[in-house]
């Protein structure tokens, strides 16, 4: 089934000041599908986060709404049914399926690897890397939860989760949005609750760019961009001494001390896997261990986990870690 009235129940939604959603028809959204064919069924929301570098919120609302309609060469659009502004803006992308789930499940329900068939997935545009969303962000999205479960749930359950609590794959979006709290204000709107169904800014569909996605879309790339960025952040310095340094310095400090560069990434990259690999660095409060080794594994990087593991345990007994 396509969604043809998506537009149309978004608008509908009012909130307990009378307020509405914000929302934007993008062309062609009634006919768009991924694979040709409609929805099987609407049992519910993924939400998810574009990974989008934060640059790109300077001079657009969705800087990703064009790959999220299009896709790209290795990963067919639309990549969303409902891509979600820095203003609170709605911008309806798909009636059709969406190719945004990916393998997984609605934990304790089911649709085993069918999250494209029966869910709506909706991209909120967000780094990923940091705790960046707009006040209007936080404050629109449970009410386009709310106008979605009252479009469809027809008085029954509709459900509401987030990429990393239906994926296999180690997704960690939407970051840094607390779902339990997502779903009672969802709950809350539903019951007539909270006001503030409106964006704040009026902004438009601004000039679209490429952008790419950090774990479904990134490319070479934007990961660089991300650990760069990363690695540039004040840690205290190794070996007890005082003062802060950077991981990057403490990289440079490490690789020109044992002569490991690794060859096949350039310099910056080659020190991010020389410590992720050694140091296990997960990247605390950004990127988690796991989702920056399946970001390496997907670059073609394949990590020897048992070697990595047997120098981790190495480094932290010489008092490296
Ligand atoms: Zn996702």
């Amino acid at each position: 089934m396509f969604l043809t009235d998506l537009a149309d129940k978004l608008r509908a939604y009012r909130d307990s000041d009378g307020e509405g959603l914000t929302v934007v028809e993008v062309d062609g959204w009634q006919y768009r599908t991924f694979d040709g064919n409609g929805m099987a069924g609407n049992v519910g929301v993924i939400h998810h986060h574009t990974a989008t570098a934060e640059s790109a919120y300077a001079y657009s609302d969705c800087p990703t709404l064009s790959l999220l309609v299009n896709g790209r060469s290795d990963l067919p659009g639309p990549l969303c049914n409902i891509a979600f502004g820095r203003s609170g803006t709605v911008y309806v992308v798909a009636a059709g399926q969406a190719n945004h789930a990916g393998r997984g499940q609605i934990p304790g329900v089911g649709y085993e690897n069918l999250g494209n068939y029966y869910t709506i997935g909706i991209e909120a545009e967000s780094s990923g890397v940091r705790d960046d969303w707009t006040e209007a962000q936080r404050r629109v999205w449970p009410h386009l939860g709310a106008a979605l479960d009252e479009a469809y749930s027809g008085g029954d359950v509709y459900y509401q989760v987030g990429h990393r609590e239906y994926s296999y794959d180690g997704k960690i979006d939407p970051s840094y949005i607390d779902l339990d709290k997502l779903r009672d204000d969802i709950n809350t709107n539903l019951t007539g609750g909270i006001t503030g169904a409106t964006q704040t800014t009026a902004s438009g569909m601004n000039a679209a760019v490429d952008e790419g996605d950090w774990l479904s879309m990134a490319t070479k790339e934007d990961v660089k961009n991300a650990v760069r960025e990363v690695l540039n952040e004040p840690i205290p310095r190794a070996g007890g001494e005082k003062g802060n340094t950077s991981l990057i310095a403490e990289a440079a400090w490490r690789t020109s001390r044992d002569n490991r560069l690794e060859k096949r990434l350039d310099v910056i990259g080659s020190r991010v896997f020389h410590l992720w690999t050694d140091l296990r660095l997960g990247v605390s409060g950004r990127v988690s261990d796991g989702a920056l080794g399946s970001v390496f594994r997907r670059l073609g990087y394949a990590p020897d986990e048992a070697k990595r593991a047997e120098t981790f345990k190495a480094n932290e007994k010489k008092g490296w870690l």
